[in-house]
């Protein structure tokens, strides 16, 4: 079983905490994919179950073992680098057979294995090329094959695909998610990029100053993520947030706050009925601070002028238009709220227009003003 398990495992350099008191627990097979802001501590976290530090405190397990006090070499797990520095004077082959080369394995095991992984990812006609005469892509391929042919428990791979152009990102990408179907091994997988968490993660971790912030599937994440960061880390362009209240009133509970008045359903409702429960003597009056999150995609947007914003919970004005072809983003003001908003690219919008918005009632988020905490 190529499990990994981290149990309150910090790492400091001197007084930097790089990470801290991460626990995490990473199933056989599992495609883990941890992001979070520059300098969190991904790349560390990656570092600590490589062998390539030593962790401060708690425990690194790798398949049921201890393996805090064992070296790389010997943790079986293949990392995959941003910089996948090929030997510029070997062959492909050459590249992918070095590692089991250096570790005895009979040759013609290692020519098994090398022609198998270069199978898998298309490389079999490139195998006496020298990685000068390689396209980007090709490159990164050679760097996978060489983690593949040692056929370890677990790939650690640190934004592997971020050297290459955009479209090839997208392809590598597909072949990855190909080659995680197909292998089945345990991978950890840093990124910055968003699409790549979203696509490749059975589960996401999000990172936060050395601190986990929210692990659950890329589902769960997008849909109720557990704190104002992870609600504006996920999601691109990003969720909105509105300040204001909730509060009780006409027999309902709703959110108020910067000109904007919503009844809140459900789930939410109860929620925030239960904070305001909550509130203690400060919130005698009957409300609480909150900040009301919505996604781009959640608010609805028709021309003002067709009925006057009548039922809509505002009317904005149009400032900027982006259309993305599939998709158009344009950012409004209303007061003091400026939005994003997500609109059908076969409206006709132009900065100026005025749009009678409407919020999706069951696609709203909640989050404790002081504490920046998911109501839910
Ligand atoms: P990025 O996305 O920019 O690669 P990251 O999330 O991978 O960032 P890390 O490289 O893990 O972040 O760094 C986490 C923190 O630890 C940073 O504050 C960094 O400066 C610090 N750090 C990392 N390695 C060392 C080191 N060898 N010595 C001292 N500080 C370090």
């Amino acid at each position: 079983m190529a499990r990994v398990q981290l149990v309150e495992v910090t790492k400091r350099f001197g007084s930097t905490v790089a990470v801290d008191r991460v626990s995490l627990d990473i199933a056989d097979g599992e495609f883990l994919v941890l992001v979070g802001p520059s300098g969190c501590g991904k790349s560390t976290l990656l570092r600590l179950i490589a062998g390539l530090e030593d962790v401060t405190e708690g425990a690194v397990y790798i398949g049921d073992r201890n393996v805090n006090d064992v070296p790389p070499k010997d943790r079986d797990v293949a990392m995959v680098f941003q910089n996948y520095a090929l030997y510029p004077h070997m062959t492909v082959y050459d590249n992918m057979a070095f590692g089991l080369r250096m570790r005895k394995v009979p040759r013609d095991e290692i020519d098994r294995r090398v022609r198998e992984a270069a199978e898998t990812l298309g490389l079999t006609n490139l195998l006496k090329r020298r990685p000068a005469q390689l396209s980007g892509g090709q490159r990164q391929r050679v760097a996978l094959g060489r983690a593949i042919v040692r056929d370890p428990k677990v790939f650690l791979m640190d934004e592997p695909l971020s050297n290459l152009d955009a479209q090839l990102r997208v392809q590598m990408r597909t072949e990855l998610a190909r080659l995680h179907q197909r292998l089945g091994t345990t991978t950890i997988y840093v990124t910055h990029d968003q699409v790549e968490a979203m696509t490749l993660g059975d589960r996401i971790a999000v990172m936060r100053d050395g601190k986990l912030q929210q692990v659950a599937t890329p589902r769960e994440i997008y849909a109720r993520p557990a704190n104002v960061f992870v609600a504006s880390f996920i999601g691109s362009p990003p969720m909105n947030f509105v300040r204001g209240v909730v509060e009780r009133g006409d027999g309902e509970v709703r959110f108020a706050g910067a000109g904007l008045t919503c009844r809140l359903e459900g789930e939410l409702a109860e929620a925030a009925a239960a904070y305001l429960a909550g509130g203690g003597a400060g919130s005698a009056a009957g409300s609480r601070e909150v900040l009301l999150g919505v996604r781009p995609e959640h608010i609805h947007a028709r021309p003002a002028d067709a009925a006057d914003g009548a039922g809509a919970h505002m009317v904005a004005t149009v400032e900027v238009v982006e259309p993305l072809g599939a998709e158009t983003f344009v950012y409004v003001a209303a007061g003091s709220v400026a939005l994003t908003v997500r609109v059908d690219p076969r409206l006709a919008v132009r900065p100026g227009d005025r749009l009678a918005l409407t919020l999706d009632a069951e696609h709203l988020h909640l989050f404790d003003a002081a504490t920046e905490q998911s109501l839910r």
